[in-house]
């Protein structure tokens, strides 16, 4: 599609998978795009992501779904298993028939894959990346918005904020507001498949689901590594930092009793991290005249569908189909229109997943699980 925008000269803030992916659409159309990242090195986390069709399918719009399924572990289930007995309250079928139903497959890959093809595919696209650069202001003007990095100064046609959940473009446009503690942490982890003992790890995405907590493990990496997941439910988070070095022996302890895969995954494990999980209520808006918001700094969400950083992918499609064929302006507004329901209702049944993995409601919760068992046999068969 021929670039119909005159405003093209476009800074992403922030080099996560959301900014990362709108900066190589915007790229490949021929915006010219730079990106300023906090970080002085380009790397992600040490856990792994789920994606969805819907995420896959950008990732092929893009041209990058070919070099990403290098590094991807194909789940043949998507399960919800009791943390004792390790019955299956759900089990859907993913591989081949999500791929023939969706159009598109549904893959496991390790965050710092993706992140290093993403940041790959940018540079091919001509995408030039700071790194050590903070974002600290922006001021629309009449024909470009100045944006105020803390070693220098840039004018531009069009800055998105795609900086995350602590989000300072997010914070300039709308006030400060510090993201609300959901009252769950999560500990994650990989473990080499090989170290694990005394139990086979299933090829499936499985949730644990038990009593006020939930554990998910999946496969990555083609089977080399299991990626884990534990959350737990707490009344505060006392620690500045969002996310911190957490104590093997304690994970291991709030998990005692559960089915033996558990186990094996978390005696297997020798280092964790730990993370508030942290939401914000939907934004009175995601745009500024110059200036929109994208990924978790508009509508960061639990991960409890698996869908944040699909979210952001989408967006970024979204978005630069909208810069494509509308003036900036008309583009952020289509843009909003369009992601914002979507988002928001992801957030919402993200937030309401809580009940469901963690039994919330005792014998009632365990019903609400063995129904959805029933409905998705009834609706599969
Ligand atoms: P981020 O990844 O937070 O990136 C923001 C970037 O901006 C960072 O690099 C940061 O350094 C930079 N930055 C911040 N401020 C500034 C500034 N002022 N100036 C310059 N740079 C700045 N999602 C899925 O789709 N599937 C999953 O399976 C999944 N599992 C998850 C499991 C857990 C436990 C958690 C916590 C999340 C999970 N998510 C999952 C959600 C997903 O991780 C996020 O939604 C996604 O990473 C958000 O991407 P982003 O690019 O919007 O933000």
């Amino acid at each position: 599609m021929a670039l119909q925008n005159q405003a093209s000269r476009v800074i992403v803030v922030g080099a996560g998978i959301g900014g990362l992916t709108v900066a190589l659409g915007l790229a490949k159309n021929g915006f010219q795009v730079r990106i300023f990242e906090q970080a002085s090195s380009l790397s992600e986390v040490g856990a792994g992501l789920q994606l969805s069709p819907n995420a896959v399918k950008v990732l092929r719009q893009f041209g990058i779904a070919g070099a990403v399924s290098n590094h991807i572990f194909s789940p043949k289930y998507a399960c919800i298993r009791d943390y004792q007995s390790g019955r299956y309250y759900l089990k859907s079928p993913l591989g081949k028939s999500v791929e023939q139903r969706y159009g598109a497959p549904y893959w496991h890959i390790h965050r710092a894959d993706l992140h290093k093809e993403l940041v790959q595919a940018c540079y091919t696209a001509g995408v030039e990346i700071e790194l050590d650069h903070r974002v600290l202001g922006y001021r629309n003007e009449k024909k470009h918005v100045t944006v105020l990095l803390d070693k220098k100064t840039e004018h531009v046609d069009l800055v998105i904020g795609a900086d995350g959940i602590h989000s300072k473009v997010r914070e300039l446009m709308l006030g400060v507001q510090a993201p609300i503690f959901t009252g769950q942490v999560a500990w994650r982890g990989t473990v080499p498949a090989a170290a694990i003992k005394g139990a086979e790890i299933q090829p499936n995405a499985t949730v644990w689901a038990g009593p006020n907590k939930h554990l998910v493990t999946y496969y990555l990496r083609g089977g080399e590594l299991v990626n884990f997941i534990a959350v737990e439910e707490r009344s505060k988070w006392q620690q500045e930092s969002w996310r911190q070095e957490g104590d093997v022996n304690e994970l291991r302890r709030k998990f005692i009793g559960w089915h033996p895969e558990v186990s094996a995954v978390l005696e297997a494990c020798d280092t964790t991290f730990l993370w508030a999980l942290n939401g914000r209520p939907s934004l009175s808006k995601w745009h500024d005249e110059r200036v929109v918001l994208l990924g978790d700094a508009c509508h960061p969400m639990l991960p409890f569908m698996a869908q944040g950083a699909a979210m952001a992918i989408e967006d970024a499609y979204v978005l630069t189909q909208a810069l494509l064929k509308y003036p900036y302006a008309q583009a952020f507004e289509k843009y909003e229109d369009l992601r914002k329901p979507r988002a928001t209702a992801i957030q919402k049944q993200s937030r309401d997943n809580t009940g469901l993995y963690h039994m919330h409601g005792g014998w009632q919760g365990r019903m609400k699980l063995q129904a959805l068992g029933l409905a998705s046999k009834y609706a599969s068969g």
